[in-house]
């Protein structure tokens, strides 16, 4: 059976979904999105990126498509008609098809919602978290307001990119202090000399991931040491350890920043202590 999405109300054969050429999510980056890791079947964290679709919505006066709880039904529908049990759903609410004009349309028209579902190869996953990845840093270049998560990715896509060409899998931005903000699809975190656990503050220009947030909850259980302040790549290569959070990576541990390696030069312990810690809580988060 072939790859469902969901487009403005109607599931589709993958192959055949398209948006209208005067969406503004298309045209624009005028749309937002949000990304759920599935673990048997379930939504991981489920309520947490609701809230953050609401709020980055909120953020631009985009409507919300249809009420939380029918958009949980949509979600579901989604992933059952894929019968992914181990993957990831992606949800694209934009402001809607109207004349291209930079200003919103008026009257408003109904927002756009496109709804697709991924497999996932746990076991390549988890051997490539056994294993660690390297990362890039890049010069911090994007706009002031990466706390709403919107479709505007082309630095992300870029610095991601970047990455790929000489063989890491995440890019760090770097801001004109010399201090990491985040990954270019996952927020940053080391273990320091002292075995305390360091990420940026939510102050700053960042995505507030709902992975990190869970594993604040996790790290607090494990009566682990935690501090929101931020870090340079000097201090993640002389860190016991580091590693990155998000819905796609989970907890992935970095091995080297810049082809230098992050202490040993090998997966820690508690990064991957916190990545089964944190499936654990993600499943029982799952709705
Ligand atoms: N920062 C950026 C820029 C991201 O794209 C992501 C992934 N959505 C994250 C952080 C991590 O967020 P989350 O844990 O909610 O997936």
């Amino acid at each position: 059976m072939g790859r469902i999405a969901y487009v403005n109300g109607r599931f589709v054969p993958h192959a055949d979904a398209v948006v209208h050429i005067e969406d503004r999510g298309y045209q624009l980056a005028d749309a937002v999105y949000e990304v759920w890791a599935l673990f048997d079947g379930k939504l991981a964290d489920g309520e947490g990126h609701f809230v953050r679709l609401e709020r980055s919505l909120h953020e631009l006066a985009i409507r919300m498509p249809m009420s939380r709880r029918a958009l949980t039904l949509v979600l579901r529908e989604a992933v059952r008609r894929n019968r992914v049990k181990e993957g990831m759903v992606y949800l694209q609410v934009s402001r809607g098809v109207a004349k291209r004009d930079h200003a919103f349309p008026s009257p408003e028209v109904p927002p756009a919602v496109v709804i697709t579902v991924s497999r996932v190869d746990r076991a390549a996953s988890e051997l490539r978290a056994a294993q660690g990845v390297g990362v890039i840093t890049t010069p911090e270049n994007r706009w002031g307001r990466c706390d709403i998560k919107t479709v505007g990715l082309l630095p992300n896509a870029l610095a991601k990119q970047k990455a790929r060409e000489v063989g890491a899998v995440e890019a760090w931005f770097v801001d004109e202090l010399g201090l990491v903000t985040e990954g270019a699809s996952s927020n940053a975190w080391i273990v320091d000399q002292d075995g305390v656990l360091r990420t940026r503050d939510t102050n700053a220009n960042i995505l507030r991931g709902i992975t990190r947030a869970t594993l604040f909850d996790v790290i607090r259980d494990a009566g682990l040491k935690l501090e929101e302040r931020p870090f340079s790549p000097e201090e993640a290569r002389s860190a016991r350890e580091a590693f990155i959070t998000g819905a796609g990576t989970l907890v992935l541990p970095v091995v080297s920043v810049d082809g230098k390696p992050v202490g040993e030069g090998v997966a820690g312990p508690v990064a991957q202590r916190l990545r089964r810690l944190y499936i654990e809580r993600a499943k029982d988060r799952a709705i």
